[in-house]
């Protein structure tokens, strides 16, 4: 609440009052933000207090009887040549401070001119890609999941692309957080869910299609939902033909809400598959608490899996948990042929990667996919 939110600037107020030396000068700029100005310092020694500052407010602290933690971020800028009056150096220490969180929290950046360039197009493909969205100018490729075991394809996952008029293509890695920071994750999700249910229903019945879910988009669930409706209803594509897949970032933020969700989609009967997992806590938990229809093993694994023992050991456990839990285990970044022999002995049911195709665009399915007759196999 606004009280312990209170209590706890007016605590890190107290530890900023005891690592400035006197003689300078601290304020709050307001809300969580404050501003230290340092006079006739060396840069060194600025940047040597700006590390002292973040370690000392990443220790605990006690409001209202509790011990809270929290962590800073923090932008230097030094005069005259980051900034001759106080706007200018403000300005640019407010560019070095959204660099350092863009690069991960609890930590300090100095700015420099590149920053600002990062940011002037930051800022510009934050624009474009609301005009991308408004243009449906948002294309899919479609990447194939196959049986482990025939090798036949069995799924298609949709990957958002964006082919920037100025730029070329914009990695997903790139405008996915800013359209998750901009709030436009809802717009793109709601057009991706529409456009990958429309474009399925042009394949064979027994083919899936596979849907990317930020966890911004689980926010509100009614919305999901909803959009999520609508694109089956739109499309006539039969609730059992679509995959949602998530991140585990979702259960961190609402394990009951997603526990909640995951009821609802099954009983529409739309599957759920938990994604990249591996890159974070990747709790057991969730594998056995949450019923995914599937889990998707992140690329390192594949990466690892001719090396590492205990990789392959990590697979055969999840493997086990996920046969008994009624879910399949997925590989993806599948690239040679031994990473696939290996993850099929070791459990893996469904994989996808390079070995067996990159994500192409719609109008190549046909080509991949076996006619009524043929049973041709992906090369
Ligand atoms: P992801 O969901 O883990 O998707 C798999 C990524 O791995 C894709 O990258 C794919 O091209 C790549 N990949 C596939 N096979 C291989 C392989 O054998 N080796 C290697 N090294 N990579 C392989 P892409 O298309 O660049 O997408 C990156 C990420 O962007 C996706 O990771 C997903 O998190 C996000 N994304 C893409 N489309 C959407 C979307 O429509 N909505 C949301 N929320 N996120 C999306
Ligand atoms: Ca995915
Ligand atoms: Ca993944």
């Amino acid at each position: 609440g606004h009280h312990c939110g209170d209590q706890l600037l007016v605590k890190i107020g107290e530890r900023l009052r005891t690592l400035v030396p006197a003689g300078h000068c601290i304020g709050r700029l307001g809300g969580d933000e404050f501003v230290v100005v340092l006079q006739g310092i060396q840069h060194r020694e600025a940047e040597n207090l700006a590390a002292k500052i973040v370690k000392a407010i990443a220790k605990p602290v006690k409001v209202a009887r509790r011990v809270c933690q929290t962590t800073v971020s923090i932008g230097v800028a030094h005069g005259p040549e980051h900034g001759a009056d106080a706007a200018e150096l403000i300005k640019s220490a407010d560019i070095a401070l959204y660099a350092r969180k863009a690069r991960g929290r609890n930590g300090y950046d100095v700015f420099d001119a590149e920053m600002a360039q990062q940011l002037a197009r930051r800022r510009q493909l934050e624009a474009d890609l609301g005009e991308a969205l408004k243009d449906q100018k948002i294309e899919l490729a479609f990447q194939p999941i196959v049986s482990a075991d025939t090798r036949d394809i069995v799924a298609f996952e949709a990957l958002a692309r964006w082919d920037h008029p100025q730029f070329g293509a914009v990695p997903p890695n790139v405008f996915i957080p800013i359209a998750e920071t901009t709030g436009l994750i809802m717009d793109l999700g709601r057009q991706v869910l529409m456009a990958a249910c429309q474009e399925a229903l042009n394949w064979p019945e027994h083919i899936r299609v596979s849907v990317n879910a930020s966890a911004l988009q689980f926010k509100d669930r009614e919305v999901l939902f909803t959009d999520i409706w609508l694109a089956l209803s739109a499309s006539g594509l039969p609730a059992k033909r679509l995959d949602l897949e998530v991140t585990e970032s979702v259960l961190i933020d609402d394990a009951e809400g997603m526990l909640q969700l995951i009821d609802e989609l099954r009983k529409m009967d739309v599957s759920v598959s938990l994604d990249d997992f591996g890159t974070g806590y990747s709790s057991l938990a969730y594998v056995q608490n949450y019923r995914f229809d599937r889990i998707k093993l992140d690329k390192a694994f594949a990466r690892e899996i001719e090396t590492d023992r205990t990789s392959r050991a990590t697979i055969s456990a999840l493997a086990n948990i996920a046969t008994a839990t009624g879910s399949r285990l997925v590989l993806e970044g599948v690239e040679t042929e031994a990473q696939a022999r290996i993850a099929a002995a070791h459990g893996v049911v469904e994989m996808q990667g390079y070995l067996f195709s990159r994500p192409i665009p719609a109008s190549k399915i046909p080509s991949i996919i076996p006619g009524k007759s043929a049973q041709k196999r992906v090369a």
